[in-house]
């Protein structure tokens, strides 16, 4: 019964990691992976994560299931680090938290609420975005178009983007990136998002945030400020909040898929949906990463010691960022790679082209994704020279 099944191309980005193991050139530096990197290029087990699972090993007393909605405390941590220490949302009960495996497991979740609890509803998302976006909505079935978010000059396209939400079907659902935009670093500035809200509101569109870096871009309250302002500012808003980035937590699947209703009663009754929609496809979520995160945010040690750590990648992330500008600055290049600056959280959209991609990793063994995006946390100070020096090279032609 296999016989007709065909196969079909990896992950362009395993590929990539495939490729770049069997390199044999010294030199080499890996751009492609979506994970952090420290100065040595190793993804750590953060420490308060390390002092969290010690007390958990401890502490833990049973396996037994944790429920469809997860921790309750985990819930909880993670509605007041998303929507804010004392949101109007969390007094009001107007928020309801679901522990998912990981952000994508809270897509995933929201998708599936989305066709069973407003079928008919279109998505529409970014051009470009996270790939596996197209993916999981595609999955749960639920129609998919796109709007334009970055032009052909590889700058933030926000006129595109209005003109487009402004022709949105009323009642649709569109997804916003919150911050540290995957792929493009592109990020909206406060008056963006208060005219996305303008427009969300004037075509009464549902807004499903992607929240799967708080804490890469400008800071952790920073960070929320998109999700805060259509949160509290409109009656209904669907979020999904990922724990592998900020946390370190990638393989310990820790996600959480947040709804905002109208009321008490109407978040009950969302609620009691995602439970169903949650024991349809893993029953329970996975433990562990949760109980990492509450251990830690419950904690005023390990709380104090994780935004220490927090900040620390952030603070890495945008030197790198400043330092790459500068190494460009000999070549005559500063300005024109300048944008990179304003760009935030571990990607970057280079504007390299698929042709000058291929010539840095067949000549310079540096590896990124064929877009150009560049994962900026992939860079160190050691290698800023060689990199600038063979951007420079392929940027003649
Ligand atoms: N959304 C975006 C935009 C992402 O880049 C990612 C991770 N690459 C995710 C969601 C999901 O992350 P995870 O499932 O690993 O928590």
């Amino acid at each position: 019964m296999f016989e007709h099944i065909e196969r079909v191309p990896g992950d362009a980005i395993l590929g990539l990691i495939e490729a770049f193991k069997k390199d044999t050139n010294p030199r080499k530096v890996d751009l492609g992976v979506g994970v952090y990197r420290d100065a040595h290029g190793n993804t750590p087990v953060l420490k308060s994560v390390k002092a969290a699972e010690e007390r958990l090993l401890e502490q833990e007393e049973t396996k037994s299931y944790i429920g469809s909605h997860g921790d309750p405390a985990y819930g909880n941590a993670i509605l007041s680090l998303v929507l804010g220490e004392g949101s109007p949302l969390l007094t009001d009960k107007r928020a309801s938290a679901t522990q998912s495996p990981g952000g994508t497991g809270a897509l995933r979740l929201a998708a599936d609420f989305i066709r069973t609890n407003l079928p008919g509803k279109a998505i529409w998302m970014s051009n470009p975005t996270w790939p596996n976006h197209h993916g999981i909505f595609d999955a749960a079935g639920i129609e998919r178009h796109s709007y334009p978010y970055v032009s052909a000059s590889n700058t933030l396209d926000f006129d595109g983007m209005m003109d487009s939400l402004g022709r949105i079907p009323e009642g649709d659902i569109v997804l916003l990136h919150a911050c540290c935009h995957n792929p493009s670093g592109f990020d909206l500035d406060k008056q963006q998002w208060q005219q996305v809200l303008n427009v969300v509101k004037q075509r009464n569109l549902m807004p499903l945030i992607d929240f799967a870096y708080q804490g890469f871009g400008d800071g952790l309250d920073e960070d929320a400020y998109g999700v805060r302002l259509l949160a509290e500012q409109l009656d209904e808003v669907i979020i999904t909040s990922s724990c592998s980035k900020n946390f370190g937590l990638y393989r310990e699947r820790t996600g959480c898929l947040i709804l905002v209703a109208k009321n008490e009663e109407q978040m009950n009754n969302v609620r009691s949906q995602v439970a169903i929609v949650a024991r349809e496809n893993y029953s329970n979520p996975p433990s562990h990463g949760a109980a990492v995160v509450s251990t830690i945010l419950g904690d005023e040690a390990l709380r104090g010691m994780w935004l220490e750590e927090v900040d620390d990648m952030r603070g890495r992330i945008n030197q790198l960022r400043s330092g790459f500008v500068d190494a460009m600055a000999p070549h005559g290049l500063a300005e024109k790679f300048d944008f990179i600056k304003q760009q935030r959280g571990m990607f970057s959209y280079t504007g390299l082209s698929r042709d000058q991609v291929e010539r840095l990793r067949n000549d310079y063994s540096i590896y990124m994704v064929s877009s150009g995006r560049a994962n900026v946390a992939g860079l160190s100070s050691d290698v800023l020279e060689y990199v600038a020096q063979a951007i420079a090279d392929v940027s003649d032609t």
